[in-house]
């Protein structure tokens, strides 16, 4: 039987507050084939940026509740004692670029010194072989051999961030996690990243999950797409899928509030904000924000409904306004 790259199953992690327990992604279940990509989309806090640390294992230390299902390769990642996870799965198989990481960067230490120290201290390449692979993976990210040179301060955003990515590659993962990778940059920058992201992923086979609130970037390189809501998949499915045939309302209302040069409407804006995850709405967690929520909304939680070929939507409208069938379980 073959596995999946990675598996996540029923996926749970609430963090303690002053203010009680926050659960922050609550039951998510996806799967990702080697060298596909995976877009978690949705608002600022839906719970995309926990998933990924959670695979990381670099959950911060407030973390009350960590439970259910993480496999590797048919391994299983929850239950690796933490030395174990550190020697064999981290930077090696899974790697991560985070937020705004280009300012990470330590600015009295030369990019090749930072470039070369994880393949030094967690590959165990000599210093001359290190410097050899950061040469290749700087030209792999189209950045001249100069780099290696310079400090973060003589370069641009862009290329900072490119370093950035050529340093999660060292270690050769099969897996790389990208939260909110272009965001700090100018569109034509990002378009550039973002090509050159879907350049390594065709050319080293890479499995992506690539983290953003921008609905339309993610679907400039993404399979599939996971719109969060609340810490909740509130809709998953081929990517195509969901932007030309989106079923879950917040969907559709991620799309509309898309600036778009060739519409004559403005964008629209998706009203209210979202909720408090220490005291969710009842029934189906957007209720309060759905222009099209009926009696049962507030009442009943959906499950995620099958609405196509691999394509699943948490609304009770999957099944038509009228019904009371219970959707597919989870
Ligand atoms: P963003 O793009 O803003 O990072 P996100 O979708 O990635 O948003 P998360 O950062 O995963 O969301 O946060 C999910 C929820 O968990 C939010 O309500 C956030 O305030 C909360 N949260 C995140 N980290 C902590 C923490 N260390 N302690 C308490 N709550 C946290
Ligand atoms: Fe809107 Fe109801 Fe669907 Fe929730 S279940 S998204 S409230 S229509």
């Amino acid at each position: 039987m073959t596995h999946p790259l990675l598996r996540v199953q029923d996926l749970r992690v609430s963090y303690r507050t002053p203010a009680g327990d926050l659960p922050a992604v609550d039951g998510v279940s996806f799967s990702l084939a080697q060298g596909q990509a995976l877009g978690l989309v949705g608002e600022s806090g839906a719970g995309k940026s926990t998933i990924a640390l959670a695979l990381m294992r670099l959950l911060p230390r407030n973390v009350a509740q960590l439970e259910g299902e993480v496999e590797l390769e048919g391994a299983a990642l929850l239950s690796l004692p933490d030395e174990a996870f550190r020697r064999e799965v981290r930077w090696r198989k899974i790697a991560m670029v985070f937020q705004a990481a280009q300012e990470a960067f330590n600015p009295v230490l030369r990019i090749g010194d930072q470039v070369t120290e994880p393949m030094i201290v967690l590959g165990g390449m000599s210093k001359a072989e290190a410097r050899a692979e950061a040469l290749r993976l700087l030209d792999l990210v189209r950045l001249p051999g100069e780099v290696f040179q310079r400090y973060p301060h003589e370069l641009s955003g862009g290329m900072k961030q490119r370093a950035v990515i050529a340093m999660a590659l060292a270690l050769k993962p099969k897996l790389l996690l990208l939260d909110e990778p272009t965001s700090a940059l100018d569109v034509t920058v990002q378009a550039q990243i973002m090509d050159q992201l879907k350049d390594l992923k065709r050319d080293l086979g890479l499995s992506v999950i690539f983290i953003t609130h921008d609905i339309a970037l993610a679907s400039d390189i993404c399979d599939t797409l996971g719109v969060m809501y609340a810490g909740k998949l509130a809709e998953l499915g081929p990517a195509e899928a969901v932007l030309a045939r989106p079923q879950h309302p917040y969907t559709r209302l991620l799309l509309a509030s898309l600036p778009r040069l060739a519409q004559e409407r403005p964008p629209q804006f998706i009203p209210g904000i979202p909720p408090d995850l220490r005291a969710p709405p009842s029934g189906c967690r957007f209720h309060p924000r759905c222009p099209q929520a009926f009696e049962r909304c507030s009442r009943e939680e959906p499950p995620l409904l099958a609405v196509g070929e691999g394509h699943t939507s948490r609304c009770w409208l999957a099944e038509g306004p009228g019904s009371s069938r219970r959707g597919t379980p989870e």
